[in-house]
This record gives C-alpha cells, sequence and structure tokens, in this order.
C-alpha cells in the first residue's frame, strides 16, 4: 500500500447538491479532496448518500473549472487580471448607479450559503441601493414558502424533525419523487411503511418512489389542489373537522369545500371516485396523516393556493404542526431553506424580515449603519428581473445561478441576457448563462469555503473549507466584497476574516422570524440545530409550528384557494421535473462523468401511438413559448394525456414553459400545466 501523505487529513462538510444536506467526510491529500465517507453520525441521512453525493468530488479541479477572471473583448471571453475585471466593475456600473441604480440587477441561488446569501442581499441594498434582487429559489419551493407565510406567519419547510416521517401512519407525497430526488428520505418512508403506514405516491408518473410507496394516484397535472378540496368535502361530510387552533377564515374555507363532491373532483382530477374516496377513508381514519408536497404540486401559477387546500387539509383535521402528522414541503435545492430566510429575496431583509416593515428597516439599517430611508422598497422578482433585462435592467449580477437553462421561456431569457449592457457572472464553470457574460469572474465551490447551510428541516450545519481556491478565483463572499470596493462604496464591506461576516450574519437574525442569533461555529461543531435558536445556550426548535404563530395575533389564517377550469380531456400538457442523476441546471453534473443521464421526452404507448412515435424517434414539441426536439421515451409510467421533460439540460424543457404568467402570491413561473403539441421531428 502506498504510504499515507504527510497533509492527509478528514474534513467534514456538506453535500454541494440538495436539500436533505447529508454530511460527509473528504479525505483530504497532497491539497485534494480524494474521497467521500458518508457519515454515519450525519442526523438526517445516517450514512445513506445519494450517488450525486459519493460523485460529487468530480467537479473538484474539473478541467472547465474557472481560475481566472475572463473579460469579454471583439466577442470573445479572454482571460484578465483582476485589476482589469475590476475595472470593468466600476465602468460599468457606476454611472448606472449614479443616476439609476434600479437599472442594475442582481440574480442570486438557493445554493448559496447563509453567510453568501446575507452578504449577497447587503451588497445590493447597501453598495449598489438597487431595488432589484431576487434570486432562483423563485423557481423551487417559493409556493409553499407563499402558502406557509400566509398561512402561519413563517415558513420553515419541515416544521418538525425528518424522523418524525418514521411514525406516520399515513403518508401523502403530493408531487414529490423523493426516490430519485432526495433518496435518503425512503429510510424513513420505510421506516412507516414497515410500522404499518400507509405510502401514497400522489404524481401523473409512476415514478421510482410510486413504486416504493405502494399506493399510487395519478391526477391530471395541476390539479393536486382540487384533489385536496375533495378530500376536505369528504371530512366535513363525515365529521372530521378538529382544527387544530383557532384560525381565521375557516367558515370561508369549509364552505367551498361543499362545492367540490367526490364525483366532481374525480372527473376533474381524471381518477376513479372509488379511488378519492379510497384515500380520503384512509386519511379520516389516520392518526398522525402527514402531507408533503414537492415541486409537482407547486410549480404552477397556482401553485401557493395548490399548498394552500393541503395546509387547510391539514390544519382543518387537527394535524398540523403535530408530531408525525400534519403538512410540510420538500425544499429541493440546498441551502432552498436558509436561501429565502436572509435577504436575497426582492422583498426581505436578514432573518426572514419584511423590507416592507418599518420596524424591520429599521432594525437592520441600525446593524448596517445607516438610514432606513436609504434602503430600497422591494423590486422586481426573479422572472419579472429576468424578463426586464436589456430593457428597464441594464446591468445583471449573476452569483451561483444559471437562468439560461432554469428559467421560465429560457429562449426569451437568453435574448434578455444578451440585450444587456453589463452581465457579470460570479460562478466556478462555465455555465450557459457564464457563456453570455460580458465578465465573468472565477468564484469558489463547495468544499473551497466556510458557511452555513439550512436544510428542508430548517437544520443548520457548518460547511467547512477543505481545500483552497484554485488559480486565481477568489471565495464569492471576497468577491462581493472587491465589488462594492469597484464602486466606491467598500463601507459594510470590509471584513478581515469570514468569521466577521459570519459573526454579523448571525446577529442580524435576531430578532427576526429566522432568528439563528444563538449559533456560532463553536455551537455547529458541537451540534447541528433547527432554527429558532435564540440564545447561545437556550435550545433550537425542533418543532416549529406550535399552536400559535408569530402572525399580528397569533391566530393562523386559512385562505380560499383558486384553481383554473379544467383543461380539455383530449388536450397534453407538459410537466417538468428532475431526475435522479442530475442536479438543476446541471451545470455541475452534466459535466460528471459518473453521473450519466440522457433529456428525453416521456410520453404514453397511447400517446406514442396517436402521434405515429415509435421508440428510437425524436419528436418535435410546440408551446406557445418555443419549440423543442428531442429522443421520445415510451412509457406506460405516465398518464397519457402528460408528457414529461427533465429540466436539466439547454435548449430543452423551459424553451417551452410560459415566462409571463406568475403565480400572484410567490411569483413562480408555470413550469407545469403547459398545453402542448407533439409531432415526430422526421416530419416537422
Ligand atoms: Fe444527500 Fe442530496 Fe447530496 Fe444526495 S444530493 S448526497 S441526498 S444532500
Amino acid at each position: 500500500t502506498a504510504p499515507t501523505p504527510p497533509d492527509a487529513r478528514l474534513v467534514r462538510t456538506t453535500c454541494p447538491y440538495c436539500a436533505v444536506q447529508c454530511t460527509f467526510d473528504l479525505h483530504i491529500e497532497r491539497g485534494l479532496p480524494v474521497k467521500v465517507t458518508p457519515t454515519k453520525d450525519c442526523p438526517v441521512a445516517h450514512g445513506t448518500v445519494c450517488k450525486k453525493g459519493l460523485a460529487a468530488l468530480s467537479d473538484v479541479r474539473h478541467p472547465e473549472r474557472l481560475t481566472q477572471p475572463l473579460l469579454r473583448k471583439n466577442g470573445e471571453l479572454v482571460p484578465v487580471g483582476w485589476a482589469e475585471a475590476l475595472a470593468y466593475v466600476r465602468d460599468a456600473l457606476t454611472p448606472l448607479l449614479d443616476t439609476r441604480p434600479d437599472a442594475v440587477g442582481v440574480f442570486g441561488s438557493g445554493s448559496l450559503t447563509n453567510e453568501k446569501t446575507y452578504l449577497l442581499g447587503k451588497f445590493a441594498r447597501l453598495a449598489l441601493k438597487t431595488a432589484n434582487i431576487d434570486y432562483n429559489g423563485r423557481y423551487c419551493m417559493a409556493s409553499a414558502s407563499s402558502a406557509l407565510n400566509r398561512s402561519v406567519g413563517y415558513d420553515r419547510g419541515l416544521g418538525f424533525p425528518l424522523a418524525d416521517m418514521g411514525s406516520s401512519d399515513l403518508i401523502l407525497l403530493v408531487g414529490a419523487n423523493i426516490a430519485e430526488t432526495l433518496p435518503p428520505i425512503m429510510q424513513y418512508l420505510k421506516a412507516a411503511k414497515d410500522r404499518g403506514g400507509v405510502i401514497y405516491a400522489i404524481d401523473p408518473r409512476a415514478t421510482t418512489t410510486a413504486k416504493v410507496a405502494g399506493q399510487h394516484l395519478s391526477p391530471r397535472v395541476g390539479t393536486d389542489g382540487v384533489l385536496a378540496l375533495g378530500v376536505l368535502h369528504l371530512m366535513k361530510q363525515w365529521g372530521k373537522i378538529r382544527p387544530t387552533a383557532p384560525a381565521h377564515g375557516m367558515p370561508g374555507v369549509l364552505a367551498q369545500a361543499d362545492d367540490y363532491p367526490p364525483a366532481r373532483v374525480a372527473h376533474e382530477c381524471g381518477i376513479d371516485e372509488a379511488d378519492l374516496l379510497t384515500l380520503a377513508r384512509r386519511y379520516a381514519d389516520a392518526a398522525r396523516p402527514l402531507i408533503l408536497t414537492g415541486r409537482g404540486a407547486e410549480q404552477h401559477a397556482h401553485g401557493t393556493d395548490t399548498v394552500q387546500a393541503w395546509l387547510n387539509l391539514a390544519f382543518l383535521t387537527g394535524h398540523f404542526g403535530k408530531p408525525g402528522g400534519g403538512y410540510g414541503t420538500l425544499t429541493g435545492q440546498g441551502n432552498g431553506q436558509g436561501g429565502r430566510e436572509h435577504g436575497q429575496k426582492n422583498d426581505q431583509l436578514p432573518g426572514a424580515r419584511s423590507l416592507k416593515d418599518p420596524r424591520h428597516r429599521a432594525e437592520i439599517a441600525a446593524l448596517w449603519g445607516v438610514e432606513d430611508t436609504e434602503l430600497p422598497q422591494p423590486g422586481r422578482s426573479a422572472q419579472n428581473l429576468l424578463n426586464a433585462c436589456g430593457r428597464e435592467i441594464e446591468a445583471l449580477i449573476v452569483l451561483g445561478s444559471n437562468p439560461v437553462v432554469s428559467a421560465a421561456g429560457a429562449g426569451q431569457v437568453t435574448e434578455n441576457l444578451r440585450a444587456l449592457k453589463h452581465l457579470i457572472v460570479i460562478d466556478f464553470l462555465p455555465s450557459e448563462t457564464a457563456q453570455l457574460a460580458t465578465l465573468v469572474l472565477p468564484g469558489s465551490m463547495w468544499c473551497e469555503e466556510e458557511g452555513t447551510t439550512t436544510n428542508l428541516e430548517g437544520r443548520v450545519q457548518r460547511r467547512r473549507r477543505a481545500i483552497t481556491v484554485p488559480g486565481a478565483a477568489r471565495e464569492d463572499w471576497r468577491i462581493l466584497c472587491d465589488l462594492a470596493a469597484a464602486v466606491g462604496r467598500p463601507q459594510g464591506f470590509t471584513y478581515g476574516t469570514f468569521r466577521e461576516l459570519q459573526d454579523e450574519f448571525f446577529l442580524a437574525t435576531k430578532g427576526g422570524k429566522a432568528d439563528y442569533s444563538g449559533l456560532s461555529a463553536e455551537r455547529l461543531d458541537r451540534a447541528t440545530a433547527q432554527w429558532p435558536v435564540k440564545s447561545a445556550t437556550g435550545p433550537d426548535t425542533p418543532y416549529a409550528y406550535a399552536p400559535t404563530y408569530p402572525t399580528a395575533d397569533g391566530l393562523a389564517t386559512l385562505h380560499v384557494p383558486s384553481f383554473p377550469l379544467p383543461t380539455p380531456p383530449r388536450q397534453l400538457t407538459l410537466t417538468t421535473g428532475r431526475l435522479g442523476n442530475q442536479y438543476q441546471s446541471g451545470t455541475q453534473t452534466r459535466r460528471n462523468a459518473a453521473l450519466k443521464a440522457e433529456a428525453t421526452a416521456q410520453i404514453h404507448p397511447d400517446t406514442a401511438r396517436d402521434h405515429g412515435l415509435r421508440p428510437g424517434d425524436s419528436v418535435t414539441l410546440r408551446t406557445l413559448h418555443g419549440t423543442a426536439t428531442l429522443p421520445v421515451q415510451i412509457t406506460p409510467a405516465i398518464r397519457p394525456d402528460t408528457v414529461f421533460l427533465p429540466f436539466h439540460w439547454p435548449q430543452t424543457a423551459n424553451l417551452l414553459t410560459d415566462p409571463y404568467t406568475l403565480d400572484p402570491h410567490s411569483h413562480m413561473p408555470a413550469f407545469k400545466g403547459t398545453p402542448v403539441t407533439l409531432m415526430p421531428a422526421h416530419s416537422v
């Protein structure tokens, strides 16, 4: 055996990918990570990382790793030094910031650490003084977040420890394919099943999750909320209404349920009435039923109302916030939870404060040493920001996101980004968005930086630096400080060490709804903690949803949801989603040889026959928003009225989605439910 190098060490950190945030030990030898070992004491996954986590090291020192600033000259991105790059930033942005700061936009990410999330929001509002900052979480769990905030005053995706799932006696997975997207959670599903629990996958596709679950209900795309109304109707009919706590809005919600008898619901959802009755009977009889929504239910223009309908059901039947039962959302992005709490949203300040609330503005302004009148008002949300690029928005700074692939109406968004005067992208790989940039700044990747992330159950964990950035790359937090200095506004961005930034971040959350102020790196070295954590010696909060809520009067408010008219029976509907081997826009995972996957259009054999498609054919899909051609995958595991496309590749799924129809509450675009037509590619 080879001798152990003298610098060999282990660094414990968290996975760069999804919101489970599994921990693992990185084996460092000769300055590089050489192996990943899942950690059995990981409080979430208990040593059961998925393929993506095990393959995470393939990105490190990838041949395409960005190691030098790249500036566009004569149409080409060419390597330059930092001095020239930052001079470009100064010359590009200063005239805009002096006259029209809102013409500069900032686009962040749910993959950023909490500290970077905080710093990006501070950078936008303090250094740039622009109102226009938002992030790609609008494309993820924003609708669930919106429904929770509207109803109970704040949102922690899961208000309970994940392990509680194991004690549920009925779990409804609504549009959540966890076997592929959050695999370690399957252990809790199996635990529930082993104890006699019943698991339903509610999904237009018979996914891997549906096969493991055992029970599969396959409603039409976009009708999950109507299904919830049908179950609520039966709960009322069967005398099962016993609200979790007093709440506003209950009479209206219960009255609406009268309009959704089983026959109507079965018809609109395209399911058998008997299956609806069986599901409802199981829900009525369960002691600890748990409803979990995922992107299948949420990524619609009526996603907030869909979640609201399920939340209303959990609340009115007395299960919301109870151990082993209730409602939760399965957040997707690695720091999708923390990323939506600390100020990169267009309407938010750190600690899940509101930018519209005078008290919240005053608290953060005092911390930052400015007048609250100096803080901008809420600006454009993510898709609106991208839709305005090239017009009202003249310069955009993107950190850790790839909207050329992930935005709705990606074809139009790409044209908008091309029309910008300045597109500055901070990333560590040349994403499709970086390839359009006027300036690319080489940032840090997960194992090259310190910080914290917050997983889907609100559990805060340390991400530890294992290696240093290569070449002339810089840590993202230092780049943001460099940008502030470049535009002549370094005040508030002169941290000597990362620790200074981190301590300021924890302090900034004090008194907010997402309060991390009792945390420190040392405390997190001893144990992870679920927020809120309000003092250094106080406890964390495994159960976030007590019967009193952080609302004006401590009561919840249930809202009456509304849904679009049912689609005509013969209308083909496009839905999009993830594959197990890929992550988000695929910037990392498409480059990873260990994570092979292919973009195909999944259709039912009946659909294939009706359209003259055979295995091996390519199909051209058309919507009002664009056209895409890709190989067809014919499978009985999908409804005949549904077409599924994975969204990890450019020039595919999001060429077809609608960039203009947004959820009125969450501003989530309608990623799912787009009417689509098909034809064999050879006949186009
Ligand atoms: Fe765990 Fe998610 Fe990473 Fe897989 S991708 S190892 S489930 S954190």
